[in-house]
């Protein structure tokens, strides 16, 4: 599997106490080098205002500037929500959007999934605020590129713990998103009454039970909302908002999931991508704390991805919680 990656993701928030630490795709890369998963490696470039402003407003992105030129030694939040920035940090999130633009041109150029194994994460990034980690929206300013030079239709398909209240804002006019997320746990959007499917674009979110929602719940759950989604929307590209907190144990998420079902989403989105958006996938790293759960996920991913895997899981549906599976029915 490519893999975008680039030694500036490890410069934001060096040194300074945080779960959203350098280590996260340092550790990633470190395992992939070890398993010989690293050899196709994309190098990306910065993003540039242009590719910036499709999805964030002047307003926010001088205030961005602004506030992370004023910074020398010391960290500070970004005004406009819980987002720890220091002096490097328009840096490596320019950076950061442009590895999932290079994601989205290789995985055009080779028809196939290309991972992008970047920071800081994008998905609570809202046109005029940065909050929950995120500076720019990584996988929206992707999805917006491709859109603008291709036209068709993009399939934000989000797994992380957290809804991503950045990317549901700037669905519609070609982006639809799909979302499971623990509900009402950060940042408290994704309620299913904020779904809605107008010509082609479509949010569809399935808020899952804080804790504990479990692996095969988890899965069978994906098995049915995604190709229903998928069915209705007919994306020319998925776009992936790969986020692990789902796994058990993860400090800042966890619905007890293994971190085994990273094989089961991507033989799944394997099917999806083969059936309508000619194999592209652009997976762009969201959340995820757990070095080891981190690791182990994007390594099955890759395993999957090389191997053309598409086995359905035989996930039951009737694992599947009742409210979530009163939602499904919206999308069937
Ligand atoms: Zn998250």
């Amino acid at each position: 599997m490519r893999i975008v990656y680039d030694e500036l993701y490890t410069h934001h928030l060096r040194g300074i106490p945080h779960p959203e630490r350098p280590e996260r795709v340092q550790y990633i890369a470190a395992s992939l080098q070890e398993a010989g998963k690293l050899e196709q490696l994309v190098t990306p470039s910065d993003a540039l205002d242009e590719d910036i402003l499709r999805v964030h407003t002047p307003a926010y992105l001088e205030t961005v500037k602004r506030e992370i030129a004023a910074l020398r030694a010391h960290a500070a939040y970004l005004s406009t929500g819980d987002t720890v920035l220091d002096y490097t940090s328009l840096d490596v999130a320019r950076r950061a959007a442009g590895g999932a633009l290079a994601a989205v041109d290789a995985c055009i150029e080779h028809n196939e999934a290309v991972f992008a194994l970047l920071r800081p994460p994008g998905h609570h990034a809202e046109p005029d605020r940065g909050m929950g980690f995120c500076v720019f929206n990584n996988a929206a300013i992707a999805a917006r590129a491709f859109l603008a030079r291709y036209g068709g239709r993009v399939l934000i398909v989000d797994f992380d713990y957290h809804h991503g209240n950045g990317t549901q804002r700037v669905a519609g006019n070609g982006i639809s998103y799909v979302s499971t997320h623990a509900y009402p746990a950060y940042p408290g959007t994704g309620g299913p009454a904020e779904n809605y499917f107008v010509g082609d674009d479509a949010v569809a979110n399935i808020p899952l039970t804080m804790h504990d929602f479990g692996s095969e719940a988890f899965v069978a759950l994906w098995e049915r909302i995604l190709p229903a989604v998928a069915a209705r929307v007919r994306p020319n590209l998925l776009v992936v908002s790969a986020g692990f907190d789902y796994i058990a144990g993860d400090i800042v998420g966890d619905l007890n999931v293994a971190p085994a079902v990273a094989t089961d989403l991507a033989r799944l989105i394997n099917r999806i991508a083969a059936d309508h958006s000619n194999g592209r996938v652009a997976y762009v790293l969201e959340g995820g704390y757990d070095l080891n759960g981190l690791a182990e996920s994007v390594m099955r991913i890759s395993e999957a991805v090389d191997a053309r895997e598409v086995a359905v899981s035989g996930a039951a549906e009737t694992a599947i919680p009742e409210p979530q599976r009163l939602l499904l029915e919206e999308w069937a």
